[in-house]
């Protein structure tokens, strides 16, 4: 039999005095007056409380704890591993279509009995207005688990095309032998869902580390799944400092993969501890990452600014430019950054019109950075612009006095191999080199050439030649190409996610590539 067809899940609009702005509200209010929730660990489906206690503040007000969570350590981790080795027969072997049911039902609770709750984690926890909440844990969440099953049954039915008289050949997917380890990042709700959701679809079992900076969301998450009717034991929810999970976890001879998104720096220091372990284990693991960006918007002089600007600023600042995609640099022609009523004065007073404030308020288009490491971080690099002869144009200015609020920046330089050009930031901060008009080639090679990443951009044109010229000089500088849109906002079922260099191991969230990764194919031929 065949999955049902997948949608997109709706989004919402909440506006006010809507249902569904009311019924958000109420979940805030709700988890702003509960106080401090305690999150487990879960191991084999039982509350583990191992005493450890580490808070997830709100970065609107971080005086307040949104979650107290028990981290998880060595020896329970050991455990964690071994429980999910013993699940693992009776979950790769139940039949494909009652494994793919409980994906599909987590999916119809988040989106509609939980969708406010998790949104409203999302929210307070990570720092995401309604709309940047809605967007990741309400739609993309449930896109992930849809369109996860749809392609894990496309993946299944991919077999040899050839058969000869009397014999049948086939081929099983089967899920890697030991477990997976998946290390998920505080920016996506979605993200956290779908890194140890997506080996899990494919049969394998999980220990999964969520973000420190996400727990309470995450751990929402997990109890949609249980409650769907995940087996204890197939994922195990192992919240905690990274240091004691992932050495257990990377040390163990059944460790058979990585998924993993976050830092370029930790992915490749995993990788090479894994590859010194190597003779450890039972097979190669399967190392999948989705790491860091630089990306780019690249503006033709045929483009049209108004749409160009507003792109950019969405592409920018859009959760204060917490998204792996999120555009950090900007090249413009020379003569449309300076004209009268150009780019940089558009840029600048549409950049200086956004407000900036707490997620629960609902009214304002960006929040906070996400904690006082980043908070520091992003304005060290703002400094460091500045002396490095950077112009700051608008914004440069931060307050962490109650919530870690950096105002929208943006920084012209002169040098497009400037730290503010050359570094990730993974804050609201956007850097702009104004190219000479006749430059168009040139400029290319220089944005394929400035950094070591390669994960979005866009360019934008009205000029099909000169879209397509930019297009194939940049091939390799990003795995997401936009023509005359954003750099940010792939929609999975519609665009894979994913980039290549510094940027990942281009495994493509969101497809069926990214399953195929997490198999082990046997390939029987049987002859009559
Ligand atoms: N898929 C998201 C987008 O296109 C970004 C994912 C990420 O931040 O890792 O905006």
């Amino acid at each position: 039999f065949e999955i049902p067809p997948v949608n997109n899940e709706p989004m919402r609009n909440y506006e006010a005095k809507s249902a569904d702005r009311a019924g958000l509200q109420a979940a805030v209010d709700a988890m702003m007056a509960k106080g401090t929730f305690e999150v487990p660990c879960i191991i084999n489906g039982r509350e583990v409380r191992t005493g450890r206690k580490s808070k997830q503040v709100n970065p609107s007000d971080h005086a307040k704890a949104l979650c107290e969570y028990h981290e998880a350590d060595e020896a329970l981790i050991g455990e964690a591993i071994k429980g999910a080795l013993e699940a693992k027969t009776a979950w790769e072997h139940m039949p494909w279509n009652d494994r793919a049911a409980i994906f599909l039902k987590a999916a119809d609770l988040l989106a509609g009995k939980y969708r406010y709750e998790v949104m409203a984690a999302t929210m307070l926890g990570q720092g995401k207005n309604v709309w940047q909440a809605e967007i990741d844990a309400a739609a993309e969440a449930c896109d992930f688990l849809r369109f996860g099953i749809k392609y894990a049954e496309q993946l299944y039915s991919i077999q040899p095309p050839k058969n000869s008289p009397n014999v049948w050949n086939r081929v099983e997917y089967r899920p890697l032998e030991g477990f997976v380890l998946a290390v998920s990042p505080f920016n996506f709700t979605a993200i956290g869902l779908n890194i140890p959701c997506a080996p899990a679809m494919v049969g394998n079992v999980v220990v999964w580390k969520p973000s420190p900076m996400a727990t309470y969301s995450n751990y929402l998450v997990y109890k949609i799944l249980e409650e769907a009717g995940l087996p204890a034991g197939v994922i195990q929810f192992c919240p905690g400092p990274p240091e004691p999970i992932v050495a257990t976890a990377i040390n163990h001879r059944e460790f058979a993969s990585l998924h993993f998104t976050g830092s370029t720096f930790v992915f490749r220091n995993l990788w090479k501890q894994i590859s010194n372990n190597l003779d450890k284990y039972r097979g190669y693991p399967r190392i999948v990452g989705e790491t860091g960006g630089k990306n780019f918007h690249l503006v033709h002089k045929s483009a049209n600014v108004e749409s160009a600007v507003h792109q950019t600023i969405r592409a920018a600042f859009e959760y204060q430019g917490q998204k792996c995609s999120a555009l950090s640099r900007l090249y413009v022609p020379k003569s449309m950054w300076n004209a009268k009523g150009g780019f940089k004065e558009l840029l600048q007073k549409h950049v200086g019109e956004i407000s900036l404030g707490p997620v629960n308020e609902f009214q304002h288009f960006m929040g906070p950075v996400i904690a006082r490491h980043s908070y520091d971080k992003i304005m060290g690099l703002i400094d460091a612009g500045k002396k490095a002869g950077g112009q700051i144009i608008t914004g440069g200015v931060g307050d962490d006095s109650k919530g870690f609020f950096v105002q929208p920046t943006v920084i012209e330089t002169t040098d497009p191999g400037s730290v503010t050009m050359v570094n990730e930031i993974f804050g609201p901060v956007l850097t702009v080199y104004a190219y000479d008009d006749d430059k168009f080639e040139e400029t290319c090679h220089l944005i394929d050439s400035t950094t070591e990443y390669s994960l979005t951009g866009a360019i934008f044109s009205t000029d099909r030649a000169a879209l397509i010229k930019a297009s194939n000089l940049l091939r390799n500088a990003s795995g997401m190409m936009y023509y005359n849109d954003k750099c940010t906002g792939a929609v999975v079922g519609q665009q894979p996610f994913g980039g290549a260099r510094a940027s990942g191991t281009n495994d493509r969230a969101g497809s069926m590539a990214l399953l195929l990764r997490f198999t082990s194919a046997r390939t029987i031929k049987e002859s009559f």
